[in-house]
C-alpha cells in the first residue's frame, strides 16, 4: 500500500493495535508525545501519526512490515536534533535513542566498536577513552546526537580537517530495507559484489542500481560534485563510480537521511586520542580579514580553524557566566580565529603568529598551552551557537542558509557577498565555526510568524544558493538536506543528477515508505513551518512577569529544539530526562507541549488539557536548564505558572496545599520525630500519600531530623557579619547541611547570625500557589530588610 499518512481513525486505530500486538517497544499515540516528536531543530513542524521506540532488530523489521500493510511512512530519530528538518515526517516516528543505545562489542586491537544506532556519541566516546580511542568526530552536539543520526547525515565536527566525516568511519552497516528484509552492509570483493548484484530480491536491485546509476552518470557526477572536503547533501553516488575502491554499500547509507534503509547496527572504525594539543586565539578587525588569513593558517597545518565573530563575542559581554571565558579576549575585536595543533611544542604557535604579522593580518594572538586554558577556548566556541540563538522575542537566529561550505580560498569573496545579500534585506546574523574547511554557519535573525519574515527567509535562501554555486561550493557540510535544502537539490546537482536520485530512492523504496519529502520530491520550502503567519496563541494572564521573553507563549517558544536537555554525562539540566531518557520528560519536550498547547494546536482546552499535567508534573523545578539551556529556557517557572493557571480554573488540590505549606506540617513532623517518621514509612501512610498525595508508595519520603537547626543553633549571635537563613527543607530535614555552611563561614573568619525564621515560599512556588507565595515573598522581605539595609549578607543554602 502507498503511505498516506493521512489515515483515517479506523486506520490509526488498526495501525496502533497492530504495533502494540507486534512490537516490544514503546508504542505512544498520545497528542502531546506527537507534537513532542513534531520538530526537531529546524524552522519545521510536521506532526506524525504515532512514535515507536523499538527494542531490536525484530521490532524494527515488524515496524516496517506493519506500517508497509497499514499505508503509513517511517521516519527514523535519534537525538532529534537536525536542523534541516531530516529528523520528522507524516508517518510513525522511529525512535532510536530510546532503547537501541547499547555499544555491542568493541575490539581494542582492531580498533573498531559495534552499537547501535541510538548510542549518543559522547557516552560512547567515553567508553572508549580508558582504552585511548575515540570516534573521533566531535560534533557540537556530541552530547545527544546518536551513532545513527550521525550515519544518516554523514556529521563531522570541529577538527574535520584531520578527521574527515561519519563517512570515513563506516565499516559495516545492519539495515532493515524497506522490504522488512534485514541486511548487511561491507566491503566485498569481487566475488561477492558479483553474487549481491545477481539476487533477485530488494538487495540485489540496490545493489544493481547503485553501480548502474554511479557508471552511467560518472562524467556528470565529476562534473556536478563540489569540489571540496565538505558536502553532504544529496546521495552519494560519487563514492561508486568506476575506480579501484572495493564497493561497500554502506557509503550509500551514510548521508541518506534515512530514505534508504534502517539502520539498526553499525561497525565503526576508531582512532586514537591525540597526545598533545596546543591552541592560540588570533583576533582581527572584521570577520574578512579573518577570512583572508584562513589560507595563510591552513599553510601552517593545524587540526582545527574555528571563527567566532563580534555579534557573538557581543553577547558574551557583561554576563557572569561568560566573563572566565573572555580572558583571552584583548579589547573588541571584530572576529577570533581559534586555531589548534596536535602537538607540544609552542614553536608553531610563534612561526603562525611572525607568519601572520608579516602579512599584516590580525593583531594579537593569544596562546594557549595548558588543557585548562584551552578548555576555556573550546568552550567559548561551543557557547557560541546557543548565543546566536538566544534572542528573545519572534525574531530568531533560524537555520536555513547556516551550512554552505566552499572551498576555503573563495571564503573571505564569498562571505563578502553573503553580508552583502544580509545587509540588503536588514537581517543581522552571526558568523562562526569551521573555517578550516570552508564551512561557516550563519544564522540570520528572522521573525517567522509574519509574511514579510517567511519572504526575506525564502529570498535569501535562494539568493545564497546561487551565490554558493557560483563558488562551487556545497549548500550543505555537515547538517544535510532534510526539508531546508532538498528543494534546491536539482539547483545544486542539476536535473541528470536529481533524476539520478529520484531512480535510486525508487529503486530502494519502491513504495516510498522511508522518510518521504527528504532529498528528492521535496515539498516547498515554506510548507510545514513551525510558526507561519497562522500561528497564533492563547496568552493566559500570568502571575509570573514573562516580560523578559514577552510572554508565557513566547517563554515556551525559546526552546528552538537544539536538544541540550538530553545529554547526561554533564551538568544538571535535565535530571528527569537522564532518569528516564524520555523525550516527555526534557525541557524540550515540556516547551514543546506548552508551545503546541498555548497555540491551540491540540485543541481549544489549551493549558486545559489533562495531557499536559503528567508532562509537567514530573518537572523538578530545579532550575538546571535555566543555566544550561543555551536558548535560556526558564522552564520552572512555566512549570509554576502552568500550575497556578490550573489551580484558578480547577481549584487547589488537596496534594498542592499540603505540599506547598510543608513548612507548617515539618514543624510538627520535626517536633514528633522519630515517631513521625515511623508513621510516614508505616504502610498506611504510603497508601495515604498515593491515594491523596499523588505520591508513589514505593518511593520513601525525607527523614525528619531529631533537632532542627534552629534548635540547634538557637544561641547564635544576633549581630554577625553574616545572616544564615535557614529555609524549611534543611533546617527540618537535612540541618547538617546548614551547620556546615555556618561552619564554613566561621572557619572563614565570619561571625555568623541566624536570619529571622521566615518561610521564602519556594513550596508555594514549586505548587503554583503564586498568589500566596507573592504574599509571602513580601513577608519575607520585610523580616529581611533590617538585615539588607544594615549590608549584612544574607547566605541561602537552597539551591534553586
Ligand atoms: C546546536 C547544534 C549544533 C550542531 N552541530 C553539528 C556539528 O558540529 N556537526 C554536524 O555534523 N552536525 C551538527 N548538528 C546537526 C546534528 O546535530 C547532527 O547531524 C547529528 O548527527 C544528528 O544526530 P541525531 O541523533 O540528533 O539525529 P536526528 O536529528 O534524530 O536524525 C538525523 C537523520 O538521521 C535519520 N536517522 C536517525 N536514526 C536512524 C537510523 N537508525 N537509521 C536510518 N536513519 C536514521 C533521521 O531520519 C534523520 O534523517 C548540530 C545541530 C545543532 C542543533
Ligand atoms: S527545571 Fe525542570 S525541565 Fe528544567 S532542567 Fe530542571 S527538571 Fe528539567
Amino acid at each position: 500500500m502507498t503511505p498516506r499518512d493521512q489515515l483515517d481513525p479506523e486506520a490509526l486505530t488498526a495501525l496502533r493495535r497492530d504495533l502494540e500486538d507486534n512490537i516490544e517497544g514503546d508504542v505512544r499515540f498520545e497528542r502531546f508525545f506527537r507534537g513532542m516528536h513534531s520538530t526537531d531543530a529546524s524552522v519545521y513542524q510536521i506532526i506524525p501519526l504515532g512514535v515507536v521506540a523499538p527494542r531490536s532488530r525484530d521490532d524494527v523489521v515488524r515496524v516496517v512490515e506493519l506500517c508497509s500493510k497499514h499505508g503509513a511512512s517511517i521516519t527514523a530519530r535519534g537525538g532529534g536534533t537536525s536542523q534541516a528538518g531530516q529528523a520528522i515526517g507524516p508517518g510513525l516516528q522511529l525512535d532510536f535513542s530510546r532503547h537501541m543505545n547499547r555499544l555491542l562489542d568493541i575490539d581494542i586491537e582492531g580498533r573498531t566498536v559495534r552499537v547501535e544506532p541510538g548510542m549518543v556519541l559522547d557516552e560512547l566516546n567515553a567508553r572508549l577513552k580508558p582504552h585511548g580511542l575515540q570516534l573521533p568526530l566531535d560534533l557540537s552536539t556530541s552530547s545527544r546526537a546518536t551513532i545513527g543520526g550521525m550515519i544518516a547525515n554523514n556529521s563531522a565536527g570541529t577538527r574535520s580537517i584531520v578527521y574527515g566525516k561519519t563517512i570515513d568511519y563506516v565499516e559495516e552497516l545492519e539495515v532493515v530495507l524497506a522490504d522488512a528484509t534485514s541486511v548487511m552492509m561491507q566491503v566485498l570483493d569481487e566475488d561477492a559484489r558479483h553474487e549481491k548484484s545477481k539476487r533477485d530480491d530488494l538487495e540485489g536491485t540496490c545493489y544493481r542500481l547503485v553501480q548502474k546509476l554511479a557508471t552511467k552518470h560518472q562524467d556528470e557526477i565529476r562534473r556536478r560534485y563540489p569540489k571540496i572536503q565538505r558536502r553532504v547533501g544529496g546521495y552519494n553516488l560519487d563514492e561508486f563510480t568506476p575506480s579501484d575502491k572495493p564497493l561497500n554499500l554502506c557509503r550509500i547509507m551514510v548521508g541518506s537521511e534515512g530514505t534508504l534503509g534502517l539502520t539498526v547496527a553499525a561497525k565503526l572504525r576508531l582512532v586514537p586520542l591525540p597526545e598533545h594539543r596546543i591552541v592560540c586565539c588570533v583576533q582581527f578587525t572584521d570577520v574578512l580579514e579573518a577570512m583572508a588569513a584562513t589560507p595563510v593558517i591552513l599553510q601552517h597545518e593545524p587540526s582545527a580553524i574555528e571563527l567566532v565573530d563580534r555579534f557573538i563575542l557581543d553577547s558574551t559581554q557583561g554576563r557572569i557566566e561568560f566573563e572566565p571565558l573572555r580572558a583571552f579576549i584583548q579589547g573588541d575585536p571584530g572576529a577570533v580565529l581559534l586555531v589548534e595543533f596536535f602537538d607540544n611544542d609552542p614553536a608553531r604557535i610563534d612561526h603562525l603568529a611572525a607568519d601572520l604579522e608579516q602579512r599584516g593580518l590580525g593583531h594579537y594572538v593569544y596562546r594557549a598551552i595548558e588543557a585548562k586554558d584551552q578548555a576555556r577556548i573550546w568552550a567559548l566556541r561551543k557557547a557560541a551557537l546557543g548565543l546566536t540563538m538566544s534572542q528573545m522575542g519572534d525574531a530568531k537566529s533560524i537555520s536555513f542558509v547556516e551550512d554552505a561550505a566552499v572551498a576555503p580560498e573563495h571564503l573571505h569573496d564569498y562571505i563578502a557577498r553573503f553580508q552583502q545579500i544580509l545587509a540588503r534585506h536588514e537581517i543581522p546574523s552571526g558568523f562562526y565555526a569551521h573555517a578550516s574547511v570552508g564551512l561557516l554557519h550563519v544564522r540570520p535573525v528572522v521573525d517567522m510568524k509574519t509574511a514579510d519574515g517567511i519572504e526575506k527567509f525564502s529570498l535569501i535562501a535562494h539568493e545564497v544558493a546561487d551565490l554558493v554555486l557560483e563558488y562551487g561550493g556545497a549548500l550543505s557540510g555537515e547538517h544535510g538536506d532534510g526539508l531546508v535544502r532538498a528543494p534546491f537539490q536539482e539547483k545544486m546537482f542539476g536535473p541528470i543528477l536529481y533524476e539520478a536520485f529520484c531512480q535510486l530512492k525508487n529503486g530502494f523504496d519502491p513504495a516510498g515508505l522511508l522518510n518521504p519529502g527528504k532529498i528528492v520530491h521535496a515539498p516547498p520550502l515554506t510548507a510545514n513551518l513551525r510558526f507561519g503567519t497562522d500561528y497564533q496563541t492563547n496568552e493566559p494572564k500570568t502571575a509570573f512577569d514573562f516580560s523578559d521573553f514577552g510572554s508565557m507563549a513566547q517563554a515556551a517558544e525559546q526552546c528552538s529544539g537544539v536538544g541540550a536537555c538530553r545529554k547526561t554525562l554533564t551538568g544538571a539540566m535535565c535530571p528527569s530526562y537522564m532518569a528516564t531518557r524520555d523525550e516527555s520528560a526534557s525541557t524540550r519536550g515540556r516547551a514543546s507541549a506548552l508551545r503546541q498547547a498555548l497555540s491551540g494546536q491540540f485543541g481549544p482546552e489549551g493549558l486545559d488539557d489533562d495531557e499536559l499535567l503528567p508532562i509537567l508534573d514530573l518537572c523538578l523545578e530545579c532550575k538546571a536548564c535555566k543555566r544550561e539551556c543555551p536558548t535560556g529556557v526558564d522552564m520552572a517557572r512555566l512549570k509554576s505558572e502552568f500550575l497556578h493557571q490550573r489551580h484558578q480554573r480547577h481549584g487547589t488540590t488537596l496534594s498542592a496545599k499540603l505540599l506547598a505549606r510543608i513548612d507548617r506540617s515539618a514543624a510538627w513532623g520535626q517536633r514528633l520525630a522519630p515517631l513521625s517518621n515511623w508513621i510516614a514509612d508505616s504502610s498506611a501512610a504510603r497508601f495515604f500519600n498515593e491515594q491523596f498525595l499523588g505520591l508513589d508508595r514505593r518511593r520513601p519520603l525525607p527523614t525528619f531530623a531529631r533537632r532542627s537547626f534552629l534548635n540547634e543553633w538557637s544561641k547564635t549571635t544576633t549581630a554577625g557579619d553574616v545572616a544564615l537563613f535557614a529555609d524549611t527543607f534543611s533546617n527540618y530535614f537535612e540541618p547538617d547541611h546548614l551547620a556546615a555552611a555556618a561552619r564554613l563561614a566561621q572557619r572563614l573568619g565570619a561571625q555568623v547570625q541566624l536570619a529571622p525564621r521566615v518561610c521564602c515560599g519556594r513550596p508555594l512556588i514549586s505548587k503554583g500557589l503564586l498568589d500566596e507565595a507573592a504574599q509571602k515573598a513580601e513577608a519575607t522581605t520585610r523580616a529581611l530588610a533590617p538585615l539588607a539595609e544594615r549590608g549584612t549578607p544574607i547566605l541561602f543554602c537552597e539551591p534553586s
